[in-house]
């Protein structure tokens, strides 16, 4: 008997919620969006880590559905702009901002910074909420530097100006198979994944 009889996804965007169905393959329940959920919350995203405020978010949900919660957070930390945007990525210079102006912003900020100083990574947090309440968070990295101009057409966001080293060009350059191989939300999305089907299997 299964003890997980669904699961809601922390997120209004579809994308994640496909990544994770298509990741998920262990366990034969569906996987719902909150719009599909029927679930509409305020959400007040005032951790200071992205574990934190990726737990937030399950809870809040949680607290409404119950069943098993997942959500995630993250962003770009740049070493020398000290880590910044990190937890704030989505809201920097604004969120209705474009990316091209944000990408512009941070390569003139990182203006005469040698390559080997370029240094950035993107993070993810995921957190699980149980349907005992029990609670986990995990993280994915991906570890790569930033670029002196955009290139790339494919992902979204930052991934223009984020070079993955193994490849030699950004994460907007790849396909999207190869990205989600290699992407901080495909790592913290697998090992959530095997947190979800130990819980199963443990009876
Ligand atoms: P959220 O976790 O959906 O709130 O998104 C955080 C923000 O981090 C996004 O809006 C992007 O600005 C940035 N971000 C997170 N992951 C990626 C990625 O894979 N590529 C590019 N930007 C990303």
């Amino acid at each position: 008997m299964s003890r997980i009889d669904k699961i809601v996804f922390a997120t209004g965007n579809k994308d994640k919620v496909r990544e994770i169905k298509e990741i998920l393959t262990g366990i034969d329940v569906p996987v719902l969006s909150m719009k599909e959920a029927g679930v509409q919350a305020e959400i007040n995203e005032n951790g200071t880590t992205f574990e934190e405020n990726a737990l937030i978010k399950a809870k809040t949900i949680w607290n409404i559905t119950g069943g098993l919660v997942l959500s995630d957070d993250s962003g770009l930390e740049i070493d020398a702009l000290n880590k910044e945007p990190g937890i704030y990525s989505a809201r920097y210079m604004g969120e209705d901002t474009s990316y091209h102006v944000k990408n512009a912003n941070l390569i003139e900020r990182l203006e005469g910074v040698p390559d080997e100083k370029r240094t950035a990574r993107f993070v993810c947090a995921v957190a699980a909420v149980f349907p005992d309440g029990t609670e986990k968070v995990v993280r994915g990295v991906m570890e790569g530097r930033i670029g002196y101009k955009e290139a790339g057409e494919n992902g979204f966001g930052y991934d223009p100006i984020f070079i993955l080293p193994k490849y030699g060009v950004t994460t907007a350059e790849l396909p999207a198979e190869t990205k989600n191989e290699e992407s901080h939300r495909g790592k913290a999305l697998r090992e959530i994944s095997k947190v979800i089907e130990e819980y199963e299997k443990a009876e």
